[in-house]
């Protein structure tokens, strides 16, 4: 039995139906944008495994530093104990991360980060003895699959089931081009009605819902509002996070600065999982009692593994070099170029380009017609040897940010071969 086989008959994979699905494609190996299938065929990494994958697969320098810190100490519990890389992670963080954050809290993923960011919004207005009950957050908006991150989360199929058990959230429209004026009278209203505890966003792209794109200034001015009112304000840089818009943060667009910050995907550069929360003194300082029940009660058996925050450490010292840096600014031009070229063509309904992440959306007459093109399209990608992951009708690109241009050059082409396939059928 191939290892495909084998899978297949005790495994059950995420956001999969089971009983449709093909065999998984085994992958053996992972070299720099490249992954090699069992049955020896290669693949163009386009889509960073998940959008976790910063500096390409198997990187000897984090793979040093992991196997390093391995022999040293692989676990210890954080509750009373901490060692060097939770430290120098933190620190290394804090030097990069939006002005004002000043707090790091370990978490495994990016579902808790969320998670425990609601907490900290949520017990900061009872711990200072003004309890606020609502969260506003973007109607389409994605941020994880435990069910606070499923709560403030868009009401979509994916969730349905839960639905009832989802605690009540005020969502707002996304303000996309054309759509500001309204969503800011909406997060108004909110704030005038008042009880608001927090505003969670993702910063100018929203991933999962099909990256959707709003500009650096409507975020400011909902974000003064959100200060004017003493709504707490949670940067959910999950996916926006080290370097995918151009910039370290998405929220180094902004003039204003967010209370709180989660982390997740590029924080290990793709290797490990691991969660961060961050936060300013105002909102640290109101835990801070002799009360013991204004203790922030929330922590993971995994919380700040070492061997995760070496690999963080690791991938941080890459992101911020200069290789990085340039490598940002080539492939937004390479994006811009490719862009321009491809929203002329019949098909394509909209282009939208933030920095490392490019989206293209298709034009979808009919749903269900289009539910099976997204397996067409996947399909034909992966004939091409490149991994694209079709949301809907939307097609992105969010690549290592080591993909050549070679690579990215066939990356482009198989789009184009894409949309020749939309218009011919
Ligand atoms: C992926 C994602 C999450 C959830 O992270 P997981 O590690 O998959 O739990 C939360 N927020 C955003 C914006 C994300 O893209």
């Amino acid at each position: 039995m191939s290892l495909a086989q084998r899978d297949q008959s005790i495994i059950w994979h995420p956001y999969t139906q089971m009983k449709t699905a093909e065999l998984p494609v085994a992958i053996v190996r992972g070299e720099s944008a490249l992954l090699y299938a069992e049955d020896g065929k290669e693949y163009i990494d386009a889509v960073a495994s998940w959008w976790v994958n910063l500096h390409g697969h198997a990187h000897p320098y984090i793979a040093e530093k992991v196997a390093k810190q391995l022999q040293t100490l692989e676990h210890v519990i954080f509750a009373g104990f901490t060692h060097q890389p939770a430290v120098e992670l933190a620190e290394g963080l804090l030097k990069i991360l939006p002005e004002g954050q000043s707090k790091v809290f370990y978490s495994d993923n990016g579902s808790t980060a969320v998670e425990v960011a609601l907490k900290m919004a949520i017990q900061y207005w009872a711990n200072i003895g003004t309890p606020k009950k609502k969260i506003i957050a973007f109607r389409d908006s994605y941020h994880g699959d435990t069910f606070g991150a499923m709560a403030v989360s868009s009401r979509s199929a994916f969730t349905a089931p839960f639905w009832s058990y989802l605690f009540d959230v005020s969502f707002i429209d996304v303000p996309t081009p054309g759509n500001e004026a309204e969503t800011i009278n909406q997060l108004e209203a909110f704030a005038i009605a008042g009880d608001v505890a927090a505003f969670i966003y993702e910063p100018l792209v929203l991933g999962t819902a099909g990256m959707v794109m709003y500009t650096p200034e409507v975020l400011d001015r909902l974000m003064q509002i959100c200060q004017q009112h003493n709504i707490l304000t949670i940067a959910d840089e999950v996916m926006t996070g080290f370097g995918r818009t151009g910039k370290l943060f998405a929220s180094h667009y902004l003039q204003h600065k967010p209370d709180m910050v989660c982390l997740s995907k590029g924080l290990t550069g793709g290797t490990m999982a691991l969660g961060v929360t961050t936060c300013n003194d105002k909102i640290y300082d109101a835990f801070l009692a002799d009360d013991k029940s204004k203790t922030l009660f929330h922590g993971h058996s995994y919380t700040a593994n070492p061997v995760a925050c070496a690999a963080g450490i690791a991938s941080l010292e890459l992101t911020i070099s200069q290789e990085t840096q340039q490598n940002l600014e080539r492939i937004a031009t390479r994006h811009q170029t490719f862009a321009e070229e491809i929203k002329q063509l019949p098909g394509i309904r909209e282009v939208r380009q933030q920095g490392t992440i490019l989206a293209i959306e298709f034009a979808d007459e009919s749903t269900s017609y289009f539910s099976n093109l997204r397996d067409t399209l996947y399909n034909y990608a992966m004939e091409q040897g490149v991994i694209l992951r079709p949301l809907g009708n939307i097609i992105y690109v969010i690549p290592p940010y080591c993909i050549t241009n070679e690579q990215l050059d066939k990356v482009y082409k198989t789009i184009r071969g894409m949309q020749q396939l939309i218009v011919n059928c």
